[in-house]
């Protein structure tokens, strides 16, 4: 069955509440109502900015063999201008435009054209339609879950033409990797102007949608909470999931195939790269259903954060040690590969066991073994839109009793292990683990902040059975 964390409203422990106190209250939980003036400078600093550092990066291994020290002292000694990097960066081309279209429309395609089969005959695996958790208005949305289905095939296709059909060289990703950036931002650019659109003119859920008044802020973090066209093509889903995550292996396996072409052999450092953010990914889709659950779907609105930032972010800025290593090939001592292999495993069975304990425990109400023993858990309530009230629980045992977020923790330490692959000369390949650190340890605060709203003093009571956020002992 699904990866339920909340029951159906129908199932739930409800009760109708029309007072005027809990009306109000219940409105705080979800997405910011107001802005204060560090948000909205942090979003216009990011909105001016993030696509700015995204091409950096990708410049500065085009030019600079991935140093981001060499552009600026360029600069800065008049050695170049900014007109030289710029008229030697890579323009959008027809053959870049074409892949691009191709790609998006096949995901597309698999999304919404072939129903999840592969939870039929994989044991275990949850696919096919399944529920997300209650929004702050009392819906609950159905989903598609075929993302394991449309990886597998898109992954045969490229193996069958790596390897039979020769149809486009294995290195076609990184050989347009440049003019692909500029298709990836007009997407992103297009999908986020036309869900602002959207929410004010045609929105799927008016209910769900949030206005702060703040144009900026509004079109950076969402309007619609949901917004779908008909009723499956759900853009939070497709967008956090397809074009992105289903390509960062083809990026990595795209890397290894230029490693492969330039220097006769693929080192044991792209090699594990490869393996682990492989693991990572599959380990996204095995569990998408569970993906419903958390904060990206449940608690984020679709906005420019999400719609260009899975466009361009992601498989830009998380592919950044492949890319370098196609530059700087590091062939890694047994030792040392042995003992980042081991941090990156250990850090993903953390990961995904703390995932999964809240995963089942929430699922099955409290009626399940964590570590062996009965769940120790504190019950709290919250209300939704309408006034109905639910009950729900917080689980204070297993690694959910070591640290609120013990999940991120894991997290860290896989980033850290594909970030060592790549030796110490230079800093680019360790922009990773300072952007998640960064990342996780934001969404600590913002989804602390949001529970406290949501569930009040329960909240409080559970942050004083569970002290630290990340590391126990030290934060
Ligand atoms: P969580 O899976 O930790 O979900 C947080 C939510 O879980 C809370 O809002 C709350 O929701 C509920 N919750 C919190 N504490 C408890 C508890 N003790 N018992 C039961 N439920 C609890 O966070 P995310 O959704 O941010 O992350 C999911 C995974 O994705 C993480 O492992 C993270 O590392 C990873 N991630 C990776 C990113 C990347 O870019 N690579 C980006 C973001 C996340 P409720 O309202 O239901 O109570």
């Amino acid at each position: 069955m699904a990866a339920h964390q909340e029951k159906k409203p129908s199932e739930e422990r409800k009760h109708k509440n029309t007072q005027n106190h809990t009306r109000t209250s219940q409105v705080q939980w979800g997405r910011a109502w107001e802005v204060d003036w560090f948000s909205l400078a942090s979003i216009l600093f990011l909105l001016m900015f993030a696509p700015l550092i995204v091409y950096y990066f990708i410049m500065s291994c085009d030019q600079y063999q991935c140093s981001l020290i060499d552009p600026v002292i360029d600069l800065l000694t008049e050695k170049k201008h900014l007109s030289d990097i710029w008229n030697k960066t890579p323009t959008l081309t027809y053959r870049a435009a074409g892949i691009y279209t191709l790609w998006v429309a096949f995901q597309v395609f698999l999304y919404v054209f072939i129903p999840d089969f592969c939870h039929k005959f994989i044991p275990g695996y949850v696919g096919g339609v399944q529920e997300g958790a209650v929004t702050p208005v009392g819906v609950v949305n159905k989903y598609e879950i075929n993302g394991l289905q449309a990886w597998i095939i898109t992954h045969v296709l490229w193996f069958a033409n790596a390897y039979y059909f020769h149809w486009f060289s294995p290195t076609i990703i990184f050989d347009n990797w440049i003019p692909l950036l500029w298709c990836a931002n007009i997407l992103g650019y297009a999908v986020s102007t036309f869900a602002t659109i959207k929410s004010y003119f045609f929105p799927t859920n008016a209910k769900d949608c949030k206005f702060t008044g703040n144009f900026f802020y509004d079109y950076m973090m969402g309007i619609e909470f949901n917004p779908r066209i008909g009723k499956w093509f759900d853009f939070k889903l497709f967008f956090n999931g397809r074009p992105g995550i289903v390509a960062w292996t083809l990026i990595n396996l795209s890397y290894a195939a230029k490693q492969q072409e330039l220097y006769g052999e693929v080192t044991n450092s792209m090699i594990l790269v490869n393996v682990l953010q492989g693991i990572y990914v599959l380990d996204f889709f095995w569990n998408e259903a569970w993906y419903l659950k958390t904060i990206d779907i449940c608690h984020d609105h679709f906005g420019w954060y999400l719609g260009w930032g899975d466009c361009v972010w992601l498989p830009y800025l998380y592919t950044l040690q492949g890319l370098y290593l196609v530059y700087h090939p590091v062939q890694l001592c047994a030792a040392n590969a042995i003992g980042i292999l081991i941090l990156g495993m250990i850090g993903y069975y953390i990961f995904r066991t703390t995932n999964h304990q809240k995963d089942l425990f929430r699922r099955t109400n409290g009626n399940c073994k964590i570590w062996g023993k009965k769940p120790e858990y504190i019950e709290c309530s919250y209300m939704s839109v309408d006034g109905t009230k639910y009950y729900s629980k917080l689980l204070t045992s297993g690694f959910w009793g070591w640290a609120r977020h013990f999940n991120y923790t894991g997290d860290l330490m896989g980033s850290l292990a594909y970030c060592l692959a790549c030796g110490f000369e230079h800093i680019l390949p360790y922009f990773y683990i300072f952007y998640m650190t960064i990342l996780l340890t934001h969404r600590c605060i913002r989804d602390e902040h949001r529970c406290f709203s949501k569930y009040g003093k329960d909240w409080k009571r559970y942050t004083a059975a569970v002290p630290y956020r990340l590391l126990p002992g030290i934060f």
